[in-house]
């Protein structure tokens, strides 16, 4: 996709982060419940590491494209996910890769010398169609068969009245990190989806541009997937379907704290992030048993996808896109699996 320079209001928003922060670099985000444990020692805000490109947007953008680019290699950290919301972890869940391993904010990385473990990617050899070969606990990714995302053509859903999602949201903090596959905001303790008689706590929410998803053969512009857990480990996924359009007020705040290097995390203030505005008026949905769309494409997780879709401006899409211009995995075949549609 051409890279045209970003819009002067979204790289001063971009710039005011920098500033503040002075850390640099990227995002990721996907199903992966790559949540840090709270007890992960914060990133100390390196105020020096401004450099003079903050005069320069496009500057500051290719710089950023640069911190992505350069940990596709060896600079990957694999962490076991900790828990942070609640206690007995679920084997499965506490096996998925994270990529939010927090590290000292540096603009340029050396690489690792003789750790030349190559990394997932959504293009080219370690695509979305290589992850089952790069590791064995990323098996799954080929040989599973209730794998995300999915089409979901409404012809085949099976219609009929569905239980509302209990959704208990307030005000929260948090950190946003920059994964190097999305921007990904861990959120503080305290919001609960409650759904199919269990509660789930929010642990994280992140982005896919384009959406993973697809409705009645319709694409999305963006997705946001929240990833909750409950108490036996087991995840539950919203997926947000994001239309260009209005500006949305909570990915405002989230774009003006985003890392902009790879593994950086920036505190959020405490507050800050309302998800009810992320999420649409009209919260009928679709749901299925489902997979991470990342390796190790656990299965096993509750989706819901939110059938009214919300908006982004182009500027908030953009500033995103120029990021991650596709972080997508492909769709993937139902094999015979129930999607319900509440009706
Ligand atoms: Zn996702």
């Amino acid at each position: 996709m051409p890279q045209r320079p970003a819009p002067a209001t979204a790289l001063h928003a971009l710039l005011a982060a920098l500033c503040a922060c002075g850390a640099a670099s990227v995002f990721a985000a996907d199903p992966t419940p790559s949540h840090a444990p709270a007890s992960t020692p914060p990133v100390a805000p390196p105020a020096q590491a401004t450099p003079p490109a903050s005069g320069n947007p496009q500057a500051v953008i290719d710089r950023i494209k640069a911190a992505i680019e350069s940990r596709q290699g060896p600079n990957k950290v694999q962490v076991i996910v900790g828990e942070s919301a609640g206690p007995a972890p679920h084997a499965a869940a506490k096996t998925a890769t994270a990529h939010a391993q927090p590290r000292k904010a540096r603009l340029h990385k050396a690489p690792a010398a003789g750790a030349h473990e190559a990394h997932w990617s959504y293009a080219g050899p370690h695509g979305p169609e290589h992850w089952a070969e790069m590791k064995p606990e990323f098996g799954a990714c080929a040989t599973g068969q209730r794998q995300s995302p999915v089409h979901i053509d409404e012809a085949g859903t099976l219609q009929g009245p569905a239980e509302p999602l209990v959704f208990n949201h307030q005000p929260s903090g948090g950190s946003v990190i920059n994964n190097g596959h999305t921007i990904q905001v861990d959120l503080d303790a305290g919001n609960a989806l409650t759904v199919r008689g269990s509660t789930y706590q929010l642990l994280q929410f992140h982005f896919h541009h384009p959406a993973e998803e697809k409705v009645n053969h319709k694409g999305f512009a963006m997705v946001a997937h929240l990833v909750h857990k409950n108490d036996q480990g087991q995840l539950a996924v919203v997926a947000v379907l994001i239309d260009p359009g209005t500006a949305n007020d909570l990915v405002h705040k989230v774009w003006t704290h985003m890392p902009l290097d790879t593994g950086d995390r920036v505190p959020l203030p405490p507050g800050l992030i309302d998800m009810k505005e992320l999420l649409p008026q009209d919260q009928r949905y679709y749901q299925f048993m489902g997979s991470l769309t990342t390796p190790p494409c656990t299965e096993g997780v509750l989706w819901m996808v939110m059938k009214q879709p919300v908006t982004v401006s182009r500027e908030q899409l953009k500033l995103f896109a120029q990021l991650f211009p596709m972080n997508a995995r492909p769709v993937q075949a139902l094999n015979g699996r129930v999607v319900r549609e509440g009706k």
